[in-house]
């Protein structure tokens, strides 16, 4: 009420100009409940136990009040889409609350879903439980994979109905409605750099390029053309490190648009997401790319030099020399040759150096994808490898169809472990060695898809404890947990081809 009039308009779409960001106040919610909080992110933000139990807490991570003295507010952002440039973005979904400065930490927080922006276009600035679970728990496990991500502080409900499409039988439904806040020391995109440019707003441009290498990339020194070079290198270096580390445990994606890519090289924006249960190159878990397969999991690293080249092109009025940001994306190439075959000897717990690892790496790649064949029981079991004898009985149970296994896929099995053995008979370290070392890159536990769709299911009928405990087994995913094991097993033939969806 003590508004000025104009200020009401505040959250309805719009094409905004120079603007960096847009004020607008998150949506009240019917009837909100916080079913889980992430104890450890609290206290990251220096947050207690007892405080996230108070209905201060609730209010606002639901959005239902705003912070004292803060003043809430969506970036505005561009992207390119499946290839395309896709022009105005934005939080469309997302509104920003306020930083926290804990322990020489600064962290952003942000409601996702927590009602209408300026940036909304055509959608209600909401989101499902069902995405919001998806969110929550997979952040918050990459987190503890040791792969730069944006982080999750609180998964609740908003109390309100949100209408979706539900695809299986094209019918309109209502779905419980969630907010999560999420955490991160940046929501910077590459799209937000892309917008300035599209709109040939150099002086913008520069603006947020120095913002951001003050506050996240200050070892850079001052601003210069060289530093922005300089800054191009270390997004473009930061970028591949968090490719690396997907391919290493099996995450794709599935929506590497620009205004997906943090420019801080963390896993941002978790969507139709999906975890790799047969290893294959060709598989995307977005349903919405199942023609193109632009972002399968074999294309992740080429997609990140692609989402570079737009960034390139973003930062080029600052820099306009194309020479050196020419070098850096040859360099992302080099580097990632050379960083996926370092990834994969670790897998194999190879550490000297052999002529044959590629091939025999290749290999590999080739017989795990002749029948499916599960990559995360595979790379676990064949930590216990001791020879080629009983290799191929140590990972049978990564194979879907055990029983019908043809014999020339046996034999190629069996002279794979057989050059195995030879190759691991260079190495230095003892077996016990070797496997701790294995164990420390290859997960016991990933949040398969039909874990994620069983906590979805039964938080849909109001009880949430597989949530906490999909999210305590996730909080250690290299550890054995014999109590556990039961998530340590292959997708059931019920959740074939079943995938999330990101809306
Ligand atoms: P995404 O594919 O999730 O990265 O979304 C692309 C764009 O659509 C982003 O600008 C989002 O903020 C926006 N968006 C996605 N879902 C919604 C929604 N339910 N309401 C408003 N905007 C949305
Ligand atoms: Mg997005
Ligand atoms: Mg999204």
């Amino acid at each position: 009420s003590e508004l000025p009039s104009d200020k009401i308009l505040e959250n309805s779409r719009r094409q905004v100009s120079e603007a960096v960001f847009s004020y607008v106040n998150p949506k009240k919610t019917k009837a909100p409940k916080v079913i889980h909080v992430s104890q450890e992110m609290a206290s990251e933000l220096g947050i207690t136990q007892e405080e996230t139990k108070t209905e201060f807490f609730k209010e606002i991570v639901t959005g239902n009040r705003v912070y004292p003295n803060t003043k809430p507010f969506a970036m505005c952002y561009g992207g390119h889409q499946f290839g395309n440039w896709a022009g105005q973005l934005g939080d469309g979904r997302a509104i920003n609350l306020f930083e926290v400065e804990h322990q020489n930490k600064n962290w952003k927080i942000q409601l996702k879903g927590a009602g209408e922006t300026p940036y909304s276009r055509t959608a209600d600035g909401l989101a499902v439980l069902r995405s919001s679970i998806r969110e929550y728990l997979c952040s918050e496990a990459m987190f503890y994979l040791g792969i730069p991500t944006t982080r999750a502080l609180s998964l609740s409900l908003s109390g309100d109905q949100v209408l979706r499409d539900v695809l299986y039988n094209g019918n309109p439904a209502y779905e419980k409605g969630a907010i999560v806040s999420r955490i991160s020391p940046s929501f910077l995109r590459f799209g937000n750099f892309e917008i300035f440019t599209a709109r040939k707003d150099v002086k913008n441009l520069k603006v947020l390029t120095d913002y951001t290498i003050k506050h996240h990339f200050s070892h850079l020194g001052n601003p210069s053309k060289e530093t922005y070079i300089n800054f191009f290198a270390a997004v473009s270096e930061r970028t591949l490190k968090m490719i690396i580390h997907w391919q290493r445990v099996g995450f794709v994606h599935g929506v590497m648009n620009t205004d997906n890519m943090s420019i801080l090289g963390l896993t941002i924006d978790y969507g139709p997401y999906g975890w790799l249960e047969g290893f294959d190159f060709g598989w995307t878990p977005n349903t919405t790319d199942r023609q193109n397969k632009r972002y399968r999991y074999g294309n992740q690293p080429n997609i990140g030099l692609w989402n570079l080249y737009q960034l390139a092109n973003a930062l080029y009025p600052i820099i306009e020399e194309v020479e050196p940001l020419e070098a850096i994306l040859n360099q992302y190439k080099i580097d990632f040759e050379k960083q996926s075959l370092q990834m994969m000897k670790s897998k194999l717990g190879l550490f000297v150096t052999d002529e044959d690892d590629l091939k025999l790496i290749q290999d590999l790649e080739d017989n795990l994808q002749l029948v499916e064949t599960d990559m995360t029981i595979f790379f676990r079991n064949l930590s216990n490898f001791s020879d080629d004898k009983t290799g191929l009985k140590l990972i049978e149970n990564a194979f879907y169809d055990l029983e019908s296994i043809a014999m020339d896929v046996k034999n190629r099995w069996n002279s794979w472990f057989k050059n195995y053995a030879n190759r691991l008979a260079i190495e230095r370290v003892s077996s016990e060695e070797r496997k701790e070392k294995m164990n420390a890159v290859n997960p016991k536990y990933v949040l398969r898809n039909y874990m994620a769709q069983l906590a979805i299911d039964t938080a849909d009928k109001g009880d949430y404890t597989l949530i906490d405990e999909l999210f305590q087994l996730l909080k250690k995913p290299y550890t054995e947990q014999p109590k556990n094991e039961k998530w340590f097993a292959k997708r059931p033939e019920w959740a074939r081809n079943k995938v999330g969806c990101s809306m």
